[in-house]
């Protein structure tokens, strides 16, 4: 047999747009061999976690603040499900204000970054990226939420919401070996809470079996990590942490560029016929956007990924309405960070523009 890799996860090309936020802190340098390798001084990394911190906890995405719109457009959307939506959409534009976060549960800081093999830095990414949390948190009207254990029993407020979750991998970002790409998270208490790790088997792979599955197990988030919920739902992995890994990544849209079907490489794929039909399933619920209706969620992401003949885990996450979180990287070019919707009013109706 002729040896064949895939990566478990092939997101394929990033199709982001993203504003420049320096060009300070980058440079080049020639490395063994002759390729030129890209420099990254500390203050970029902090920076860039600074401003990170900062855009996730005040502005949304585009595409989710259309998704709350549509909600308003929606005749077959309850009364209540508008109510919600209108509201996130105020509370949003309050919140493009710079004063007020969208949340006051500003979340644990979560940053993922896939460095290339010819990017040099100091080599203490973590503590610059840590830095930058704590820039933006003791700098910004951001919430504490950090608990230091003391012991077993006693606990302290770090005061800083430190310590963030920082992983980095060796990896060149989209094959790019001088890039350096980064995915920005603050995940609150209550949406990081439903977070759930099924251990199943292969009984449950095959469609009716799924579907009660489902519907028993999404019942269950409710409504107290506020809804309408980006949810997503991983189905096999190499292990179960990493199955829960792939849910966190899919509720942030970060595997939206996965293949849409399966292979002899055995790499994840999304399974967009399953996403519509659990959509559909979660609308019937009539949960809907906290008060009974059609919206519990915005969008479902369904991910398949490969596993052990014996197990079959399946991990269920959400993104909640306060949906924080940022793609970033350094390139040659700059230090860049995704762009977000700086004026949310524009997707408010016409008649709430005033209010
Ligand atoms: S679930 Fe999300 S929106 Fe709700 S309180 Fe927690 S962070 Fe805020």
């Amino acid at each position: 047999m002729e040896f064949a890799y895939s990566p478990l996860l092939p997101t394929g090309p990033d199709t982001t747009s993203y504003r420049l936020v320096t060009t300070e802190g980058i440079g080049s340098a020639e490395g063994p061999g002759g390729p030129r390798f890209l420099t990254v001084e500390p203050a970029a990394l902090r920076l860039l976690t600074d401003e990170a911190m900062h855009d996730i906890a005040h502005f949304l995405r585009p595409a989710h603040l259309g998704q709350l719109r549509s909600i308003i457009d929606d005749p077959a959307a309850s009364p209540n499900d508008r109510f919600v939506a209108l509201d996130l959409l105020r509370n949003a534009n309050i919140a493009a204000g710079g004063v007020l976060p969208m949340c006051q549960d500003t979340g644990t800081a979560i940053v993922m970054g896939k460095r290339g093999r010819h990017v040099l830095t100091d080599g203490a990414d973590e503590v610059a990226i840590a830095r930058g949390v704590f820039d933006a948190y003791t700098r910004l009207n951001l919430r504490y939420s950090q608990l230091a254990p003391l012991s077993m029993w006693d606990e302290r407020n770090t005061g800083s919401n430190l310590p963030a979750q920082v992983e980095i991998y060796a990896d060149d970002p989209d094959g790019q070996p001088d890039a350096y790409k980064f995915l920005f998270m603050a995940k609150g208490g209550g949406s990081a809470n439903k977070s759930y790790l099924y251990q199943e088997t292969k009984a449950l792979l095959n469609p009716t079996r799924m579907m009660q599955f489902l519907e028993e197990k999404l019942r269950l988030i409710g409504t107290s990590a506020c809804p309408p919920y980006h949810l997503a739902i991983v189905i096999g992995g190499t292990s179960a942490e990493y199955a829960l890994k792939t849910a966190k990544y899919a509720s942030a849209k970060y595997l939206d560029g996965l293949p849409t079907s399966g292979s002899m490489l055995a790499h994840g794929f999304r399974d967009l016929e399953l996403e519509a039909q659990v959509l559909e399933l979660t609308r019937q619920f009539g949960i809907g956007a906290q008060f009974g209706g059609r919206y519990f969620c915005h969008d479902v992401r369904v991910v398949r990924l490969p596993r052990h003949g014996a197990s079959c885990p399946v991990a269920i996450a959400v993104s909640c309405s306060a949906d924080r979180q940022a793609l970033g990287k350094i390139t040659p070019d700059g230090v860049f960070l995704e762009r977000p919707e700086t004026d949310p009013a524009r997707f408010l109706p016409r008649s709430a523009r005033s209010t």
